[in-house]
Protein backbone atom coordinates (compact mmCIF):
# COMPACT_ATOMS: atom_id res chain seq x y z
CA UNK A 1 0.00 0.00 0.00
CA UNK A 2 1.92 3.07 -0.96
CA UNK A 3 0.30 6.74 -2.52
CA UNK A 4 1.16 7.39 -5.67
CA UNK A 5 1.99 10.75 -5.95
CA UNK A 6 -0.11 13.86 -6.09
CA UNK A 7 -3.32 13.19 -7.44
CA UNK A 8 -4.73 16.50 -8.13
CA UNK A 9 -4.70 19.68 -6.55
CA UNK A 10 -7.98 22.18 -5.87
CA UNK A 11 -7.69 25.87 -5.79
CA UNK A 12 -10.08 28.90 -5.71
CA UNK A 13 -10.71 31.52 -8.47
CA UNK A 14 -13.17 34.19 -8.92
CA UNK A 15 -12.71 34.70 -12.31
CA UNK A 16 -13.49 31.72 -14.02
CA UNK A 17 -12.97 32.90 -18.18
CA UNK A 18 -9.66 34.10 -17.17
CA UNK A 19 -8.74 31.36 -15.35
CA UNK A 20 -9.69 29.16 -18.36
CA UNK A 21 -7.76 31.36 -20.54
CA UNK A 22 -4.50 31.46 -18.42
CA UNK A 23 -4.38 27.45 -17.80
CA UNK A 24 -5.19 26.41 -21.21
CA UNK A 25 -3.77 29.10 -23.56
CA UNK A 26 -1.12 30.20 -22.16
CA UNK A 27 0.09 27.41 -19.72
CA UNK A 28 -0.88 25.18 -22.70
CA UNK A 29 -3.31 22.22 -20.35
CA UNK A 30 -6.65 20.66 -20.95
CA UNK A 31 -9.68 21.65 -19.48
CA UNK A 32 -10.73 17.91 -19.06
CA UNK A 33 -13.62 18.45 -17.03
CA UNK A 34 -16.33 21.31 -16.68
CA UNK A 35 -18.38 20.35 -14.01
CA UNK A 36 -19.91 22.01 -10.42
CA UNK A 37 -18.76 22.07 -6.79
CA UNK A 38 -20.76 19.25 -5.68
CA UNK A 39 -21.26 20.57 -2.41
CA UNK A 40 -22.52 23.78 -3.67
CA UNK A 41 -23.57 23.19 -7.50
CA UNK A 42 -24.23 27.01 -8.38
CA UNK A 43 -20.63 27.66 -9.10
CA UNK A 44 -17.85 25.57 -11.54
CA UNK A 45 -14.92 22.86 -10.65
CA UNK A 46 -12.94 23.14 -13.44
CA UNK A 47 -10.20 20.97 -14.02
CA UNK A 48 -6.96 21.06 -15.80
CA UNK A 49 -4.72 18.56 -16.61
CA UNK A 50 -2.69 16.34 -19.65
CA UNK A 51 -4.24 15.62 -22.35
CA UNK A 52 -5.78 12.39 -20.84
CA UNK A 53 -6.44 13.57 -17.13
CA UNK A 54 -4.34 11.68 -15.72
CA UNK A 55 -3.80 11.58 -11.83
CA UNK A 56 -0.30 13.50 -10.99
CA UNK A 57 -1.33 16.69 -14.09
CA UNK A 58 -4.28 17.64 -12.15
CA UNK A 59 -5.22 21.05 -11.20
CA UNK A 60 -8.58 21.95 -10.51
CA UNK A 61 -10.23 25.19 -9.56
CA UNK A 62 -13.93 26.13 -7.43
CA UNK A 63 -15.03 29.38 -8.90
CA UNK A 64 -16.38 31.81 -6.96
CA UNK A 65 -17.10 34.85 -9.12
CA UNK A 66 -15.66 38.04 -7.90
CA UNK A 67 -14.21 36.35 -4.93
CA UNK A 68 -11.44 38.97 -3.47
CA UNK A 69 -7.89 37.38 -3.32
CA UNK A 70 -6.71 35.37 -0.63
CA UNK A 71 -3.63 36.03 1.54
CA UNK A 72 -1.19 32.47 1.55
CA UNK A 73 -0.65 31.49 5.33
CA UNK A 74 0.10 28.93 7.57
CA UNK A 75 -1.19 25.73 6.86
CA UNK A 76 -1.59 26.92 3.26
CA UNK A 77 0.23 25.66 -0.07
CA UNK A 78 1.78 28.90 -1.73
CA UNK A 79 3.11 27.63 -4.83
CA UNK A 80 2.32 24.68 -7.44
CA UNK A 81 5.40 22.96 -9.08
CA UNK A 82 5.84 21.26 -12.24
CA UNK A 83 7.99 19.68 -14.12
CA UNK A 84 9.92 20.99 -17.47
CA UNK A 85 12.07 18.84 -19.37
CA UNK A 86 15.21 21.57 -19.83
CA UNK A 87 16.40 24.54 -19.45
CA UNK A 88 15.67 25.42 -23.36
CA UNK A 89 11.72 25.24 -22.05
CA UNK A 90 12.60 27.74 -19.23
CA UNK A 91 13.59 30.12 -21.67
CA UNK A 92 10.53 29.05 -23.86
CA UNK A 93 8.47 29.84 -21.14
CA UNK A 94 9.91 32.67 -19.37
CA UNK A 95 9.78 34.28 -23.18
CA UNK A 96 5.91 33.36 -23.25
CA UNK A 97 4.66 34.41 -20.05
CA UNK A 98 6.40 37.76 -20.35
CA UNK A 99 4.48 38.20 -23.61
CA UNK A 100 1.37 37.25 -21.74
CA UNK A 101 2.26 40.20 -19.24
CA UNK A 102 2.89 37.60 -16.34
CA UNK A 103 6.14 38.78 -14.71
CA UNK A 104 8.94 35.94 -14.13
CA UNK A 105 11.89 35.60 -11.85
CA UNK A 106 14.65 32.97 -13.71
CA UNK A 107 16.46 30.62 -11.50
CA UNK A 108 19.02 28.12 -12.74
CA UNK A 109 16.80 25.45 -12.29
CA UNK A 110 13.62 26.88 -12.23
CA UNK A 111 11.02 29.38 -13.37
CA UNK A 112 8.94 31.25 -10.52
CA UNK A 113 6.29 33.36 -11.41
CA UNK A 114 2.31 33.59 -9.94
CA UNK A 115 -0.79 33.07 -11.81
CA UNK A 116 -3.64 36.19 -12.18
CA UNK A 117 -4.73 35.75 -9.26
CA UNK A 118 -1.50 35.22 -7.12
CA UNK A 119 -0.76 31.57 -6.84
CA UNK A 120 2.57 30.81 -6.90
CA UNK A 121 3.65 28.36 -9.49
CA UNK A 122 7.30 27.23 -10.17
CA UNK A 123 8.34 25.50 -13.19
CA UNK A 124 11.36 23.01 -12.66
CA UNK A 125 13.84 21.19 -14.50
CA UNK A 126 12.97 17.11 -13.65
CA UNK A 127 12.80 14.32 -15.33
CA UNK A 128 9.24 13.52 -16.50
CA UNK A 129 7.71 10.25 -15.68
CA UNK A 130 6.15 7.41 -17.68
CA UNK A 131 3.41 8.65 -19.16
CA UNK A 132 5.11 12.24 -19.92
CA UNK A 133 1.79 13.83 -18.36
CA UNK A 134 1.80 16.72 -21.04
CA UNK A 135 -1.13 18.55 -22.58
CA UNK A 136 -0.96 18.75 -26.53
CA UNK A 137 -1.73 22.62 -27.32
CA UNK A 138 -0.27 24.84 -30.53
CA UNK A 139 1.20 27.22 -29.04
CA UNK A 140 3.47 25.03 -26.97
CA UNK A 141 6.28 23.09 -28.95
CA UNK A 142 5.71 19.60 -27.39
CA UNK A 143 9.47 19.59 -26.17
CA UNK A 144 8.52 22.48 -24.26
CA UNK A 145 4.90 21.46 -22.67
CA UNK A 146 4.72 20.82 -18.56
CA UNK A 147 5.09 17.22 -17.76
CA UNK A 148 2.70 17.05 -14.80
CA UNK A 149 3.60 18.22 -10.74
CA UNK A 150 6.67 18.24 -9.10
CA UNK A 151 5.52 19.00 -5.92
CA UNK A 152 3.86 21.78 -3.67
CA UNK A 153 5.24 24.75 -1.51
CA UNK A 154 3.30 25.08 2.18
CA UNK A 155 3.76 27.30 4.95
CA UNK A 156 3.56 25.26 8.20
CA UNK A 157 4.78 25.08 12.08
CA UNK A 158 7.08 22.10 10.42
CA UNK A 159 9.21 24.45 8.99
CA UNK A 160 10.20 26.31 12.56
CA UNK A 161 9.69 22.57 14.36
CA UNK A 162 12.51 20.93 11.56
CA UNK A 163 11.09 17.06 12.92
CA UNK A 164 11.44 17.95 16.25
CA UNK A 165 9.08 15.49 17.66
CA UNK A 166 5.40 17.35 19.24
CA UNK A 167 4.07 14.61 21.99
CA UNK A 168 0.53 14.42 23.18
CA UNK A 169 -0.51 13.91 27.15
CA UNK A 170 -0.31 10.54 26.38
CA UNK A 171 2.70 9.77 24.32
CA UNK A 172 1.54 10.28 21.00
CA UNK A 173 2.99 12.01 18.18
CA UNK A 174 1.31 14.75 16.48
CA UNK A 175 3.34 16.31 14.21
CA UNK A 176 3.39 16.89 10.47
CA UNK A 177 7.28 15.19 10.24
CA UNK A 178 5.68 12.08 12.01
CA UNK A 179 2.82 11.66 10.22
CA UNK A 180 4.47 12.14 6.58
CA UNK A 181 6.87 9.68 7.30
CA UNK A 182 5.36 7.22 9.61
CA UNK A 183 1.74 7.25 8.26
CA UNK A 184 1.77 8.54 4.84
CA UNK A 185 5.33 6.48 3.84
CA UNK A 186 6.63 9.78 2.77
CA UNK A 187 10.54 10.00 2.38
CA UNK A 188 12.07 12.24 3.74
CA UNK A 189 14.83 14.38 1.68
CA UNK A 190 17.78 16.36 3.35
CA UNK A 191 18.36 20.11 2.72
CA UNK A 192 17.59 23.81 4.29
CA UNK A 193 13.81 23.36 4.88
CA UNK A 194 11.32 20.48 5.88
CA UNK A 195 11.03 18.24 2.61
CA UNK A 196 9.21 15.10 2.00
CA UNK A 197 8.99 13.24 -1.04
CA UNK A 198 6.64 10.27 -2.72
CA UNK A 199 8.31 8.19 -5.07
CA UNK A 200 6.45 5.19 -6.14
CA UNK A 201 3.86 7.44 -8.36
CA UNK A 202 3.74 8.13 -12.18
CA UNK A 203 5.99 11.12 -11.50
CA UNK A 204 8.12 11.86 -8.17
CA UNK A 205 6.11 14.21 -6.19
CA UNK A 206 7.86 16.66 -3.45
CA UNK A 207 6.28 18.15 -0.48
CA UNK A 208 8.12 21.04 1.75
CA UNK A 209 7.39 23.40 3.88
CA UNK A 210 8.64 26.89 4.38
CA UNK A 211 8.73 29.35 7.43
CA UNK A 212 4.52 31.09 7.38
CA UNK A 213 4.18 34.41 7.48
CA UNK A 214 3.21 36.25 10.63
CA UNK A 215 0.45 37.22 9.16
CA UNK A 216 -2.67 34.79 8.89
CA UNK A 217 -3.82 33.08 5.48
CA UNK A 218 -6.93 33.75 4.12
CA UNK A 219 -8.81 31.54 1.62
CA UNK A 220 -10.07 33.33 -1.64
CA UNK A 221 -9.13 33.90 -5.46
CA UNK A 222 -5.24 32.05 -5.74
CA UNK A 223 -5.86 30.19 -2.87
CA UNK A 224 -4.82 26.70 -2.30
CA UNK A 225 -7.65 24.79 -1.23
CA UNK A 226 -6.35 20.80 -0.74
CA UNK A 227 -3.77 18.78 -2.56
CA UNK A 228 -4.53 15.04 -2.94
CA UNK A 229 -2.43 12.44 -2.92
CA UNK A 230 -3.22 9.21 -5.66
CA UNK A 231 -3.96 5.65 -4.24
CA UNK A 232 -5.10 2.50 -5.58
CA UNK A 233 -9.07 2.35 -5.32
CA UNK A 234 -8.87 -1.10 -3.58
CA UNK A 235 -6.27 0.66 -1.08
CA UNK A 236 -8.44 3.03 0.57
CA UNK A 237 -10.60 1.47 3.14
CA UNK A 238 -7.07 0.68 4.74
CA UNK A 239 -5.87 4.44 4.36
CA UNK A 240 -8.81 5.37 5.89
CA UNK A 241 -8.16 2.70 8.56
CA UNK A 242 -4.34 4.29 9.23
CA UNK A 243 -5.61 7.89 9.28
CA UNK A 244 -7.62 7.23 11.53
CA UNK A 245 -5.66 4.97 13.83
CA UNK A 246 -3.07 7.98 13.37
CA UNK A 247 -5.75 10.45 15.23
CA UNK A 248 -6.22 12.40 12.00
CA UNK A 249 -10.03 12.15 11.65
CA UNK A 250 -10.72 11.71 7.98
CA UNK A 251 -13.99 11.62 6.41
CA UNK A 252 -15.87 9.02 5.29
CA UNK A 253 -15.29 7.78 1.88
CA UNK A 254 -16.85 9.97 -0.60
CA UNK A 255 -17.69 9.42 -4.17
CA UNK A 256 -16.66 12.54 -6.59
CA UNK A 257 -18.08 11.00 -9.73
CA UNK A 258 -14.48 10.54 -11.02
CA UNK A 259 -12.91 9.44 -8.23
CA UNK A 260 -13.97 9.08 -4.58
CA UNK A 261 -11.90 10.69 -1.38
CA UNK A 262 -11.35 11.20 1.95
CA UNK A 263 -10.06 14.52 3.92
CA UNK A 264 -7.85 15.18 6.79
CA UNK A 265 -6.00 17.72 8.12
CA UNK A 266 -2.53 16.99 8.69
CA UNK A 267 -0.77 18.40 11.52
CA UNK A 268 0.25 21.48 10.27
CA UNK A 269 -3.04 22.36 8.67
CA UNK A 270 -2.69 21.60 4.81
CA UNK A 271 -5.98 20.15 4.12
CA UNK A 272 -5.08 16.67 2.45
CA UNK A 273 -7.30 14.18 0.23
CA UNK A 274 -6.59 10.74 -0.50
CA UNK A 275 -7.90 9.90 -4.04
CA UNK A 276 -8.24 6.83 -5.98
CA UNK A 277 -6.65 6.57 -9.47
CA UNK A 278 -9.63 6.28 -11.98
CA UNK A 279 -12.68 5.47 -12.58
CA UNK A 280 -11.43 8.96 -14.29
CA UNK A 281 -12.50 11.91 -16.51
CA UNK A 282 -13.81 9.52 -19.60
CA UNK A 283 -17.18 8.08 -17.12
CA UNK A 284 -19.35 10.31 -18.11
CA UNK A 285 -18.50 11.74 -21.75
CA UNK A 286 -15.99 10.54 -24.41
CA UNK A 287 -12.35 10.93 -23.90
CA UNK A 288 -12.01 12.92 -26.96
CA UNK A 289 -14.58 15.65 -25.86
CA UNK A 290 -13.08 15.72 -22.45
CA UNK A 291 -14.31 19.39 -20.84
CA UNK A 292 -16.19 20.22 -23.55
CA UNK A 293 -20.01 20.55 -22.32
CA UNK A 294 -21.20 21.12 -18.84
CA UNK A 295 -21.09 17.47 -16.74
CA UNK A 296 -23.24 16.95 -14.02
CA UNK A 297 -23.19 14.12 -11.29
CA UNK A 298 -26.07 12.23 -10.60
CA UNK A 299 -27.36 14.04 -7.42
CA UNK A 300 -27.52 17.43 -9.84
CA UNK A 301 -28.80 16.60 -13.15
CA UNK A 302 -31.99 18.38 -11.93
CA UNK A 303 -30.47 21.34 -11.69
CA UNK A 304 -29.03 21.52 -15.35
CA UNK A 305 -31.51 23.85 -17.20
CA UNK A 306 -31.03 26.55 -14.27
CA UNK A 307 -26.96 25.85 -13.73
CA UNK A 308 -26.64 26.48 -17.52
CA UNK A 309 -28.49 29.67 -17.15
CA UNK A 310 -27.10 31.14 -14.25
CA UNK A 311 -23.32 29.87 -15.00
CA UNK A 312 -20.45 31.87 -15.83
CA UNK A 313 -20.05 31.78 -20.01
CA UNK A 314 -17.14 30.15 -20.67
CA UNK A 315 -14.07 30.14 -23.79
CA UNK A 316 -12.53 27.14 -24.53
CA UNK A 317 -9.18 28.24 -26.47
CA UNK A 318 -8.97 25.11 -27.94
CA UNK A 319 -12.74 25.01 -29.17
CA UNK A 320 -13.44 26.48 -32.83
CA UNK A 321 -15.15 29.94 -31.89
CA UNK A 322 -18.58 28.65 -33.04
CA UNK A 323 -18.70 26.10 -30.62
CA UNK A 324 -16.57 27.72 -27.85
CA UNK A 325 -18.99 29.83 -25.50
CA UNK A 326 -21.74 28.23 -23.94
CA UNK A 327 -24.81 28.87 -24.99
CA UNK A 328 -27.63 29.61 -22.53
CA UNK A 329 -30.20 29.44 -25.02
ZN1 LIG B 1 -9.96 17.26 -4.25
Amino acid sequence: MALKGIHHITAITGDAPGNVDFYVRVLGLRMVKKTVNFDAPDVYHLYFADESGNPGSILTFFEFPGALRGRHGSGMIHTVQWGVASAQALDFWEERLIGNGIDTARLPDRLRFEDPEGLGIELVMDPPGEPGLTASWSEVPAEFALTGFAGVRAYGRAATERGHARVDGDGHRSDSDHVLTRVLDFEPVSGDRPTYRLTSGVRRAGYSYDDPPAQPGRQGAGSVHHIAWACEPDDQPGWRDRISGARLHPTPIIDRQYFHSIYFREPSGVLFEIATIGPGFAIDEPAAHLGESLQLPPQHEHLRERLEQRLTPLTNPRLPATAATDSIS
